[in-house]
Order: structure tokens, then C-alpha cells, then sequence
């Protein structure tokens, strides 16, 4: 009956490291929590290589690896894993959080745990989004996408650690990587910016915006590019157009739901804990974090929303 109404005592919207560890500590507690993947089963980290810095895995682990392990970790203590989209919610009802799957099934759960994360960001320009559309030469994953341009020239705007870590993961795969940049500085760790500048087919311009991605009907053909100090324009030829520019929070769903901060991250009701404004609903991972952002912090946070969510579950049954 796709209309009938679930009731769950703890409903966990996004699969990252911040969701399934939210769901092991959970589901040990006896909550038996139920998880909605979302979009992208797993999170950003499945768009990651290697992981070297999460602590316990002394040789490093890849993404992927790493979140099939905890999915698998997260349902030996019970957690239902379940594929679908959270479409709407509705935290107006005080205790009854309101939530719908796939604009379909209803959902009412005494606690709501948020780890939704966040998303790559784009440029926005209409021949980027262009080639994004048609698959043909745009991304923002240099570790899901770079294999196709093995042996080709890449370009890859950004600055920051993610445009380098991606900068030189494509230069093992790539002929050449050119980097933009679009102010005169990294925003990226000095190692990482060292570890791109002594590589050497990458190459850096500094100064430097994208002013059209160039292709035909077969795909990406190259980047027009301008320098903001010269004005001087010129084509780069390129088979792979790679965005690394930051990310947004998914939070649009919750918008005029819960205090949301000017740039969309969830706000923190009580700092060290996970709680949001409203009572029974918690954050973890990057949905709230623009500052630390890592598999590791993320988990912490997933931790911590599901022993307040005990904890709010416990004050109520009281
Ligand atoms: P950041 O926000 O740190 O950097 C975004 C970069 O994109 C900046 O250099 C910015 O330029 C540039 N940019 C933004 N918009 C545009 C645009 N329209 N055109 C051209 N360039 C643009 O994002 P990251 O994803 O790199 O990193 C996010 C966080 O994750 C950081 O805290 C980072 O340290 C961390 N991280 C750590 C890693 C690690 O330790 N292994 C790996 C990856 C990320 P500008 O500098 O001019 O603003």
C-alpha cells in the first residue's frame, strides 16, 4: 500500500559517513533506524580515491571500499537500507516529523537525523552545463571521470585542496593537466599546492577564468580562457573540462524548516551537540560542517546525532 503511513523511531536521510555511523550507534541502541541513501548511495567519499588520512586503516583505503564497509557494518546491527529520495518534510508538527519518499510515501518518525551532505559545485556557464548535460567532457569528479581522458589534455579550474588532489590525480592518467586559477594564489595547504607546482605536466595559470567550454557534437574540444589582469584571451585544447570549485549543502529541502545559515548550511541549535532548532531532529556531516569536512569529522557527528537522538527518544518515552 504505497499511501499507508510508516511509522519509524528514527529516520536517517543520506548514506555518508556521517548517516551510516549515525545508523551503527543507533541501531546498537535498539532504535532501529531506517536510512534512506539518496542520490548518490554512499556520499562523496564514493567519488574519492584513497583515503589515507581516516585513522584504523594504516594503508589507506579507497572511497568506495570504505563505504560498502560501513553500509555493511550499519546493517549487521539491523539498520534497513532503503533507496530513495527524500522529496519533502514538514517539522511543524512538533513530535511528528513529517517526512516523504519520492513525492509518495509518508513517513512519520519521532527523530529525524540529517546527513544529507553536500554537492559539487559548477561555473554555471551554459557551454559547461552544456557538456555536463550530454556527458560529454564536463565533471567535478577527477576520480570518477579521469580515466576516460587517459593519454588526453585536461583543464581543471580551482585552487583549492580538491582542485589539487584532483590536479595531480589527473596528471598520472592525463598527457597534460592545465589548472586554473583564477586569482593570483592557492587557497589550497602548501603541500598541496607545492605537490601540483613540482609536478611537472601540470601546468598553472594564474589569473585566469573560463570564459566558454569549446566542443562539437562528439564532445569537449577545448576552454577559452581570459586572463583578469591582461584581458588577453586564448584557446586551451582539452578532451576533459574537471570543476573543483567548492560545494553547496543539500539542504533545499529543509529551507523554512529548520534555521538554515546565509549559505545554506544547517545551523546548530546548541554548539557540541547535533541538534537543529527543532526538537527531535539532529544534523550530522557536511550539511552543518563548511569548515572541516572530512570522512572522519563527518562520522564523529553521525556518532553524536544518534546518542542525542537516544537521548530526546528517552526524554519523551518518559
Ligand atoms: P574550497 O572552497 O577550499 O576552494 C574552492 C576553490 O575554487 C577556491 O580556490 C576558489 O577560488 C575556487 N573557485 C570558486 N568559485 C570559482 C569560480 N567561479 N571560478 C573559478 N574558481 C572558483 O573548496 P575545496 O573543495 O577545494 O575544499 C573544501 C574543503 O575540503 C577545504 O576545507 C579543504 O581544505 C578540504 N579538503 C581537504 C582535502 C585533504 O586534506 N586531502 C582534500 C580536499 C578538500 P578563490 O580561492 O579565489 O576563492
Amino acid at each position: 500500500m504505497a499511501n499507508e503511513i510508516e511509522h519509524v523511531h528514527c529516520l536517517i536521510i543520506g548514506s555518508g559517513p556521517a548517516g551510516y555511523t549515525a545508523a551503527i550507534y543507533a541501531a546498537r541502541a535498539n532504535m532501529k533506524p531506517v536510512l534512506y541513501e539518496g542520490m548518490q548511495p554512499g556520499g562523496q567519499l564514493t567519488t574519492t580515491n584513497e583515503v589515507e588520512n581516516f585513522p584504523g586503516y594504516p594503508d589507506g583505503v579507497t572511497g568506495p571500499e570504505m563505504m560498502m564497509q560501513l553500509k555493511a557494518q550499519a546493517e549487521r546491527f539491523e539498520t534497513e537500507v532503503r533507496s530513495g529520495w527524500i522529496t519533502k518534510v514538514d517539522f511543524t508538527n512538533g513530535g511528528k516529523h513529517k517526512v516523504w519518499v519520492d513525492n509518495e510515501k509518508e513517513i512519520h518518525a519521532d527523530t529525524v537525523i540529517i546527513s544529507t551532505g553536500a554537492s559539487a559545485k559548477y561555473l554555471g556557464l551554459p557551454s559547461e552545463q552544456k557538456y555536463l548535460e550530454m556527458g560529454g567532457g564536463v565533471s567535478a569528479c577527477a576520480v570518477c571521470d579521469g580515466f576516460f581522458y587517459k593519454g588526453q589534455e585536461t583543464v581543471i579550474v580551482g585552487a583549492g585542496d580538491s582542485a589539487c588532489e584532483e590536479a595531480h590525480y589527473l596528471s598520472k592518467i592525463c598527457t597534460k593537466v592545465t589548472m586554473l586559477v583564477r586569482r593570483d594564489v592557492f587557497r589550497a595547504s602548501k603541500i598541496m599546492a607545492e605537490r601540483v607546482k613540482k609536478t611537472p605536466n601540470i601546468e598553472i595559470l594564474f589569473n585566469t577564468e573560463t570564459e566558454e567550454v569549446l566542443g562539437n557534437d562528439m564532445g569537449v574540444t577545448g576552454a577559452r580562457v581570459k586572463n583578469n589582469k591582461t584581458g588577453e584571451t586564448k584557446d586551451i585544447p582539452c578532451t576533459g573540462f574537471f570543476v573543483a570549485i567548492g560545494h553547496k549543502p543539500n539542504t533545499d529541502i529543509f529551507k523554512g524548516q529548520i534555521n538554515l545559515d546565509e549559505t545554506g548550511y544547517i545551523k546548530y541549535e546548541e554548539p557540541g551537540t547535533s541538534k537543529t532548532n527543532i526538537p527531535g531532529v539532529f544534523v550530522s556531516g557536511d550539511a552543518a560542517d563548511k569548515n572541516y569536512r572530512q570522512a572522519i569529522t563527518a562520522a564523529g557527528t553521525g556518532c553524536m546525532a544518534a546518542l542525542d537522538a537516544e537521548r530526546y527518544l528517552a526524554s519523551i518515552e518518559d
